[in-house]
């Protein structure tokens, strides 16, 4: 006789940063989930080294926060961009960006944008995650097919390491299984967008004080300009390690690991020859590209899977983290039997348009250093020609590609239009300016942050279920009642606060479990038990 196949509420397949952070979002909720990746969870070559402000703020609610702030990348180690001839050659343009220890209190967020590269972001990610009794996570084993239908998911499972292959059903799938998801192709769902934009040559190599060797003052990220145009850049990793990354913006699409010449590509980025230790090399796609959908029934897909983009803007892995906080607490409703039929269904019409907006914004900043080519022969001159071209260049590329490093506005000013389960107010939406960040309590925004008295943010009383925010005198048991009766978890929370008062607009604002408003006004409606089933999924 067969033995039934082990039940699992949630099965995740992929460990990378995305399935690592949803499995950290249903841990946080007690949700039983399983996550599967095919590889041993090592980094071998590093891809993403900014943790955004929203993902800190979402490692804020996880209690991660200090754990990635005090990561190795050192606290006072300068975060400025440079633009260079070469590493050893000429200055163009510093765009500042102070080390975090130095950095002030930013008025829209408690939190900070951190370096902090893969190789220590992922574990922090995997051990908060693995400290949940909830939550088991399975190196070395891949998920091999599946078969969904109404009411689950059937999975095989293969354990890499004893060969063992187990029949699992799960009542929902996840695919965060990165840009190549075998989950969408079997699904059958497109890619659209711009397509293939490059094919980047990446080089890993250490060697100890590059900046000294080269007598260039601290940055994290330097940018090469020559004559040919901009072609490259080279960032620290590891900086108290000497570990370095050298990318090139694009290469003739022939190159594979062991063909790439990456002394001559050091020699061209530094200006000089220097000794290094080589530590890796890979060849990537630079792709712009958007999934058609987001689930199909009970499979959902996150992360890479559905969005592939250009890492200019550091966007990638950060909208993907979205992707998972926005499905996690509705996985979690879901199976915790309050969430509406509609509330699973929103994840694709709220995360898509989030997904092409920040695929079009990273394609922008990638194409607009393609502007830089033509008429700069005498870039490195010591001439006097030479100087007025550099520094004419300098204030262009600080302004014009440097915009990649000043998206407070696109970390954080994301909201969702048009959303199923969000109560339009009928107010205008506020400029989504990639750049400046204007905070806004309208339904469907990132419920803003504003300081409370006793030190905390309002982003801190987010999470667990929806808070019902009253600034002044307003009835809200009406509310109580129909989401008690419902089993939506709900509070009333009093704020005192004239600030915070105006930041949100009205005297109550409905805040959902992922900390995105969901309904505001100045006196419930006639029927709160409406607006309950409006924003839990159930019209
Ligand atoms: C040069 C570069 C720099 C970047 N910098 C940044 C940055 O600063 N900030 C940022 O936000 N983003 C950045 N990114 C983007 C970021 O690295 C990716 O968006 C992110 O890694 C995607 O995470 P993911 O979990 O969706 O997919 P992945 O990291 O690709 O993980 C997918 C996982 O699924 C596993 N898998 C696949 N199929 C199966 C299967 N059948 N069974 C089991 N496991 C399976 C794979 O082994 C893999 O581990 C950068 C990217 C590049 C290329």
């Amino acid at each position: 006789m067969n033995t039934p196949a082990r039940k699992i509420p949630v099965l995740i397949v992929g460990g990378g940063p995305v399935g690592l952070a949803l499995a950290a979002e249903l841990g946080w909720r007690g949700i039983r989930c399983e996550l599967v990746e095919q590889s041993d969870g090592a980094i071998a070559t590093p891809k993403m080294n900014e943790v955004n402000t929203r993902t800190m703020e979402f490692c804020r609610r996880w209690g991660i926060a200090d754990a990635v702030r005090n990561c190795p990348f050192p606290g006072d180690y300068s975060l400025d961009v440079v633009f260079v001839t070469s590493l050893c050659g000429h200055e163009l343009a510093r765009v500042r960006r102070p080390p975090r220890a130095q950095q002030k209190a930013e008025s829209f967020s408690p939190e900070r944008l951190q370096a902090c590269s893969q190789l220590w972001f992922d574990p922090i990610l995997r051990a908060f995650a693995q400290s949940q009794p909830s939550i088991a996570l399975r190196y070395r084993t891949r998920l091999e097919s599946f078969e969904a239908s109404t009411d689950g998911v059937t999975a095989e499972l293969h354990d890499l390491e004893t060969g063992k292959r187990e029949t699992v059903r799960a009542d929902y799938l996840v695919g965060c299984d990165g840009a190549m998801s075998a989950i969408r192709e079997t699904l059958g769902i497109g890619l659209g967008g711009q397509g293939v934009l490059g094919h980047p040559v990446h080089v890993f190599f250490r060697t100890p004080d590059l900046l000294g060797q080269c007598g260039k003052a601290p940055g994290v990220f330097f940018l090469a300009i020559d004559r040919n145009g901009l072609w490259a850049n080279i960032r620290v990793i590891d900086p108290a390690n000497g570990r370095w990354r050298l990318m090139t913006l694009d290469s003739d699409g022939r190159q594979r690991p062991d063909t790439v010449d990456r002394a001559a590509l050091l020699q061209r980025a530094v200006g000089r020859h220097i000794d290094v230790e080589w530590q890796g090399v890979s060849v990537w796609t630079r792709r712009s590209v958007v999934a058609d959908r987001y689930s199909q029934g009970r499979v959902f897909l996150a992360g890479d899977a559905v969005h592939q983009l250009s890492p200019t803007g550091a966007l990638g892995m950060n909208t993907g983290i979205g992707d998972a906080v926005d499905l996690g607490w509705k996985l979690a409703a879901t199976l915790d039997g309050w969430g509406g039929p509609g509330l699973l269904a929103s994840y694709d019409a709220e995360r898509r348009p989030i997904g092409l907006r920040n695929v079009g914004m990273a394609a922008e900043f990638y194409l607009a250093h393609g502007e830089f080519s033509g008429g700069i022969a005498a870039i490195e001159d010591d001439s006097e020609d030479g100087r007025q071209l550099r520094a004419r260049l300098g204030e262009s590329l600080a302004r014009d590609v440097g915009r990649m490093f000043r998206t407070a506005g696109l970390q954080l000013g994301y909201r969702y239009e048009n959303s199923p389960i969000c109560v339009d107010d009928g107010t205008p939406p506020v400029p989504d300016d990639p750049e400046q960040f204007v905070a806004s309590a309208r339904p469907g925004s990132r419920a803003p942050h504003a300081p409370l008295a006793d030190g905390r943010s309002t982003l801190d009383l987010f999470g667990r279920g929806f808070v019902l925010l009253r600034f002044g005198e307003a009835p809200a048991a009406a509310l109580e009642y129909a989401a008690q009766t419902r089993r939506v978890p709900l509070i009333v929370t009093d704020i005192n606060e004239p600030d915070a008062a105006a930041l949100y607009g009205r005297k109550l604002v409905l805040v959902r479990p992922d900390g995105h408003v969901a309904w505001r006004g100045d006196a419930l409606p006639t029927e709160a038990d409406k607006l309950i089933n409006f924003v839990r999924g159930k019209c």
